[in-house]
């Protein structure tokens, strides 16, 4: 009876989201998701950046279940999530050494209703495989989500999920559809994401794979709408039935409302724009159309948005910020301070950083970051109060540079 009740309350909730027409928050999140940081992070995901992992500098030349980068691409996206903020679980699972990786954070009026977006990491063949489309793409998507959100309080709790060993069977995603069944989570909608860059005809076509589970249609129909109450420029085609052949049948399987966003993969009126180099070792960035990866992108925050009701966007967005071209160490403020100041730094790759901090001798006094760290612009608080009045140098060292600024602490 509990059960029976929740299934009309989600219904209803997701109907009263339905109607909205544009949501101007949800507006600013979607104007925030940016290309270049997209293309960034595929490009780390398919090798063509190095990122640090393990001993020094490494690129990804595969991220099958069997390979190394597998595990490098899971390292990878657990600190870019933690870099941003959240919380970020992982979850080891099956014979294959399998692991999920996911971010949760609460929403601020019903917490227990949870919106995930997600997507599959792992790729096809084996040895080369950089999996660009299948499914560089999606996780691409699902970590701008997270970066464009991260600064959004919204009604219900967000889940990012990036699953493992999709290709082996849909295993990641089964294994925590079984365990949030069992735990009760009342999860509202799964937005899935699964090769949403080929569109060498420039038709703009984008499949939304739902079947008649729980309220599935009902999200197909939100992503439908999203593309229009936002003026995302796609022509979205919901298919059903839909594929079981990716990560939101898992959550069929346990009767979750769930969908996928997927390029022209299926026949439509006898035709099917199928991406040839699918599951091979061409499957590259030179492949992909990236105005249409953007769009794609930017109709899942849209339609995640809409689901997850934001309330608030808490910050200003720096654009020179999102995807930094230099190393640049700001000048503290304030200064001079007493006995605390924030200092600022900006990394344009990947790497390991450490900023120290000496005084007019070359002591060491303090060691405020020592770790490594993925591309992005920290503010770090320095707290001078058990030290005596004076100057004091901040050296930020990284990638190979050294940068040094005066400051000065005055009691
Ligand atoms: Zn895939």
């Amino acid at each position: 009876m509990k059960k029976k009740l929740l299934y009309i309350f989600l219904l209803a909730i997701l109907v009263s989201s339905s109607v909205a027409a544009q949501d101007p928050l949800v507006a600013e999140l979607v104007n925030r998701v940016n290309k270049d940081s997209i293309l960034a992070t595929m490009n780390v995901l398919t090798g063509h950046t190095s990122f640090w992992y393990g001993a020094g500098e490494y690129k990804i030349k595969s991220r099958n279940s069997y390979d190394d980068g597998n595990k490098a691409a899971g390292e990878y996206i657990k600190r870019k999530l933690r870099n941003l903020g959240y919380n970020v679980y992982s979850q080891k699972f099956g014979v294959i050494d399998g692991e999920n990786v996911y971010a949760l954070v609460n929403g601020t009026e019903l917490p227990r209703i949870q919106v995930m977006i997600s997507a599959h990491f792992d790729s096809m063949p084996d040895v080369v495989a950089p999996g660009a489309d299948d499914n560089a793409s999606g996780t691409a998507a699902v970590l701008e989500a997270a970066r464009v959100f991260k600064d959004a309080k919204t009604r219900y709790s967000l889940v990012f999920a990036l699953w493992d060993n999709e290709e082996q069977g849909l295993l990641g995603s089964k294994y925590y559809a079984r365990l949030a069944r069992e735990r009760g989570d009342s999860l509202l909608a799964v937005i899935n994401i699964d090769m949403i860059g080929y569109d060498a005809n420039k038709d703009g076509l984008l499949e939304v794979h739902t079947r008649n589970y729980a309220h599935s249609n009902i999200v197909a129909n939100q992503v439908w709408d999203a593309n229009y109450e936002y003026g995302i420029g796609l022509k979205p085609y919901i298919i059903d039935p839909g594929t079981t052949r990716s990560d939101h049948a898992s959550f069929w399987s346990y009767n979750y409302s769930a969908i996928t966003m997927m390029e022209n993969f299926t026949p439509i009126n006898g035709y099917r724009e199928f991406n040839p180099y699918y599951h091979s070792m061409f499957d590259d960035m030179n492949v992909l159309n990236t105005d249409y990866l953007f769009k794609g992108v930017r109709l899942a925050v849209a339609a995640f948005g809409n689901i997850a009701a934001v309330n608030e966007i808490t910050s200003v967005e720096d654009e020179n910020e999102v995807v930094p071209s230099e190393f640049v160490l700001k000048q503290n403020y304030p200064n001079p301070f007493n006995p605390a100041t924030t200092i600022n730094y900006t990394i344009p790759r990947e790497g390991f950083v450490s900023l120290r901090v000496y005084d007019i001798l070359g002591n060491e006094v303090a060691e405020l970051v020592n770790e490594q760290k993925s591309t992005g612009s920290y503010n770090i608080s320095f707290n001078a109060e058990n030290l005596s009045s004076g100057i004091y140098f901040y050296t930020l060292e990284t990638g190979g540079k050294r940068f040094t600024n005066k400051m000065i602490y005055m009691k």
